[in-house]
């Protein structure tokens, strides 16, 4: 995928690589934890060598142009990454956050449940569950696949685990969370009944966001996020799998807007996370004096214009801060009759 290693992403490599830019961010510190560098390309399995991009806290692989986050996290250096402060059961935001994320989800069943042929619906990667039960109140049969997380619809296991017809496997924000994911996504095609569809929603980084913002990207997220995808690795792959690509978004899978406003508060002075400031006190990863989160919120509302006008261009330029994808697996073609 040659435009995936644009100039632009190249100098953000050896912006990093200088230093003062990323003092302090979270990506510096997790590059710094004792863990084995990743051997191998997430994405397609290309072995790393010289030839990859060795960027802070991941590798951007020659081959493909994906990001593998490196060093690569064993399973407790992941647990203790999603301990419960990740997504405590009172809720993950304060105030409206939480409603307005039930809201979008509710849209995104919405939409869902009108376009899909009958049948059951499987969420991988189902948090807590919000989508999934959106669905069931829609009188639609739905499974979430979750392993940090339990409920009555929920399972503890790997998509590879599931067999089945469905009409709809959904990735909402989770495969960039696999350790596997071009495997989970091979998978999931096989599960997909004739007209089924698949849908992806992913950081985008290759997006104008990622490349402004660099190591202080707020869809980095290391160590939970293992994968960095990009359209260009990801629609080929998905077409590959026999499936007809019928909708890209830029804007609908969420967090494009948000993703501008945390990077401009990031880069003033004391770096706040905005991210960490709007979670209720009990989901914070840090503790921040009241002072100093409200510094982040005012900033943040001062921030929101520029941050508006930021997504429209990326979002026109079709490189927003994450991509939704809608692919269908073709109906069974109707029987002609012998004559
Ligand atoms: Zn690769």
């Amino acid at each position: 995928m040659s435009n995936a290693k644009s100039p632009a992403i190249r100098s953000e490599g050896r912006r990093n690589k200088s230093g003062s830019l990323t003092e302090s961010s979270n990506t510096l510190a997790y590059s710094r934890t004792r863990a084995p560098a990743a051997v191998q390309c997430a994405w397609c399995d290309h072995r790393f060598d010289s030839t990859d991009d060795h960027l802070t806290g991941r590798v951007r692989c020659a081959r493909c142009g994906v990001a593998t986050t490196s060093p690569w996290p064993s399973d407790e250096q992941l647990s203790a990454a999603y301990a419960d402060w990740y997504r405590p059961k009172s809720g993950r935001f304060s105030g409206l956050g939480d409603k307005v994320l039930r809201r979008t989800r509710s849209a995104l069943a919405d939409r869902l449940h009108r376009i899909l042929p009958a049948g059951p619906v499987l969420d991988v990667g189902a948090g807590d569950g919000t989508l999934v039960e959106a669905f069931v109140r829609r009188g639609r049969e739905a499974v979430g696949l979750e392993p940090h997380a339990s409920g009555p619809h929920i399972r503890n296991a790997e998509v590879e685990e599931v067999d089945g017809n469905w009409s709809a496997v959904i990735f909402w924000h989770s495969l960039e969370h696999l350790r596997q994911p071009a495997r989970a996504l091979s998978h999931a095609a096989t599960l997909l009944s004739p007209g089924g569809t698949l849908v992806v929603a992913v950081p985008n980084a290759t997006s104008l966001q990622a490349r402004a913002f660099g190591d202080r990207w707020f869809a980095l997220d290391l160590p939970r996020h293992l994968v960095h995808l990009s359209p260009p690795a990801l629609l080929p792959k998905i077409e590959a799998l026999g499936l007809r690509v019928e909708r890209v978004s830029y804007m609908r899978g969420g967090q494009v807007v948000f993703g501008w406003v945390h990077g401009f508060v990031g880069k003033l002075p004391g770096h706040p996370d905005l991210y960490d400031a709007i979670r209720r006190s009990e989901a914070r990863q840090a503790t921040h004096s009241p002072v100093f989160r409200l510094y982040a919120l005012a900033a943040a509302v001062v921030a929101l214009p520029v941050a508006l006008a930021a997504t429209a261009v990326e979002v026109a330029a079709r490189s927003g801060g994450t991509i939704y994808i809608e692919a269908r697996r073709e109906p069974a073609p109707e029987k002609v009759p012998v004559m």
